[in-house]
């Protein structure tokens, strides 16, 4: 009967937390926040003629005007066409070279005649600058489906967590019974870094170094420690609940684990996992190809091979799909892809040694048409209903970092398209056992996204007096938001 009692008792109070972190989702305030706060803001002293002035370095006089050549046409290289063009106009002639395909990153496949995207695939509706391109640009959206979809978490032995089909609250009950104040500790560290994130947006002055950026969001040292660090010691969140849940959410969106990756592509990666994500209709990388088209700039497709500085201007080496070489000359450079990947020689460049490197994580994208996913290999009972998200835990046996249904969902043969990551290739009996009547329809191995370790010295954003380098901000984060902010800054 007092056990009867207690656990009533426990019960009720339980029941109360939820409601109150339902109700007041802030309302615990515990954590240590002290080094987050938000100062108020810098008022931005730089007008429109200023930062013209200082883009074309004013040399020659403004009325002139400049060749520009962007190297890459990801929503990097074309977000930069597009904002230049908008703010400079006819001051510039822009010059997009782009190897491959316009939207780079951004990049679909067709299944049945309907795209699936394979790389960059969700947008956050606090993205700011995608969702005024969007409107401007006037694309169509679309909210991936979630009918009856619901997620688990596979720790290489059982789902340590099953999202029920149930009201949302029984979730959170689920999560304060196993975890207690973890969550709402998680939530409030969170709402911080979002919060002084979306600060960055009022800024007009540009940054001119990366550590600049998170120096004035105040946030300078969260480049700088892993996840694991920061969610200890910041927020006081508990090991458990990291291991088995927060990284679960961080490895579905960078293949990387808590331990290893750095605070803010943590927190980046924990957000993207939230609701209410978006993308494009058609396939995203329609959003690089329509701002290629506004900024009226040309694109050839051509690989960039050396940049050469000259005494006004830098000389660009590029080759065409034949195989032949062709000069320019440019009086502006601005590098939008990853020097890690561009196989691009920097000549006479004396600040090139300065740029530092990161290591870009492999990562295999699978889309897989199966009527589901196997109950038993997840050592459920065969005709249990099975999650068609499973996200994985810490765990090194398990060969893949997610399994999920696609955005997609149902195709013409009436199985679902599933899509998989992983570090290592993965063969045909692991899909065998993982789904029920499969077809393997598509793989793509990437070279993704940098291996996000914490980080104090980052690439410089101006190599050189009239070189810019929009991907040294992918060494903190790697989104297309981001790009898009880094392409904005200069
Ligand atoms: C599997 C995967 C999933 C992802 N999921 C998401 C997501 O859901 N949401 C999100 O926001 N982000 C996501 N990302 C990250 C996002 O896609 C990238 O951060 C973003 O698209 C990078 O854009 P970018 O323009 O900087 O680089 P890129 O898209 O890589 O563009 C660079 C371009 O430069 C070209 N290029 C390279 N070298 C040369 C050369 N020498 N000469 C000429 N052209 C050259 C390349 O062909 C490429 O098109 C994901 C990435 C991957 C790989």
């Amino acid at each position: 009967m007092k056990l009867l009692f207690s656990i009533t008792i426990l019960f009720i109070s339980l029941v109360f937390v939820v409601l109150a972190v339902e109700q007041h989702p802030t309302a615990v305030k515990d954590i240590n926040v002290e080094e987050l706060k938000v100062k108020p803001l810098q008022p931005a002293h730089d007008d429109h003629e200023a930062r013209v002035k200082r883009f074309l370095n004013n040399k020659g006089g403004d009325h002139f005007s400049k060749r520009v050549a962007i190297i890459g046409g990801g929503i990097g290289g074309s977000s930069c066409a597009y904002y230049l063009h908008n703010q400079l106009g006819s001051r510039l002639e822009i010059t997009v070279f782009e190897r491959e395909m316009v939207g780079g990153r951004a990049r679909i496949v067709d299944i049945d005649g309907s795209p699936a995207e394979l790389g960059g695939s969700i947008i956050h509706p606090l993205n700011e600058n995608i969702n005024q391109l969007v409107k401007d640009l006037k694309l169509e959206v679309y909210y991936p489906e979630k009918n009856g979809t619901i997620f688990s978490i596979w720790n290489g032995e059982k789902m340590i967590f099953q999202q029920s089909t149930l009201h949302h609250l029984v979730d959170k009950f689920k999560m304060i019974y196993n975890y207690l104040l973890d969550p709402i500790r998680f939530k409030n560290s969170r709402d911080v870094v979002v919060n002084n994130f979306l600060k960055s947006y009022k800024y007009e002055e540009p940054f001119n170094t990366v550590q600049e950026f998170f120096d004035r969001i105040d946030l300078p040292d969260i480049t700088k420690v892993t996840a694991e660090q920061f969610f200890v010691t910041n927020a006081s969140i508990s090991k458990p609940f990291i291991e088995e849940i927060l990284s679960a959410a961080i490895r579905v969106n960078y293949n990387q684990d808590y331990d290893k990756i750095a605070a803010f592509a943590a927190m980046i990666a924990l957000v993207g996992a939230e609701d209410d994500l978006y993308a494009i209709k058609g396939g995203n990388y329609l959003l690089a190809k329509k701002m290629l088209e506004k900024s009226q700039s040309a694109t050839i497709k051509q690989s960039v091979k050396t940049i050469k500085k000259e005494k006004e201007s830098y000389k660009i080496t590029a080759v065409n799909q034949e195989g032949t070489e062709k000069d320019y000359e440019f009086d502006i450079v601005i590098l939008a892809t990853p020097l890690e990947l561009a196989n691009i020689k920097l000549q006479d460049i004396d600040n090139a040694n300065n740029i530092v490197h990161k290591e870009y994580k492999t990562v295999n994208t699978y889309l897989i048409a199966a009527t589901s996913l196997n109950p038993t290999y997840f050592g459920l009972p065969p005709n249990e209903k099975i999650p068609e998200h499973v996200l994985t835990s810490h765990n090194k046996s398990i060969p893949f970092f997610v399994a999920s249904r696609n955005p997609r969902g149902i195709i013409k043969d009436g199985r679902t398209l599933f899509k998989m990551f992983s570090e290592n290739k993965l063969d045909e009996e692991l899909f065998s056992k993982l789904f029920n009547n499969h077809t393997t329809l598509k793989l793509h191995a990437w070279k993704a996204y940098p291996v996000l370790t914490p980080t104090s010295k980052f690439p410089p954003i101006k190599i050189d007096n009239n070189l810019y380098y929009i991907n040294a901000f992918e060494h903190a984060v790697s989104t297309m938001e981001t790009e898009t902010i880094a392409s904005k800054n200069l």
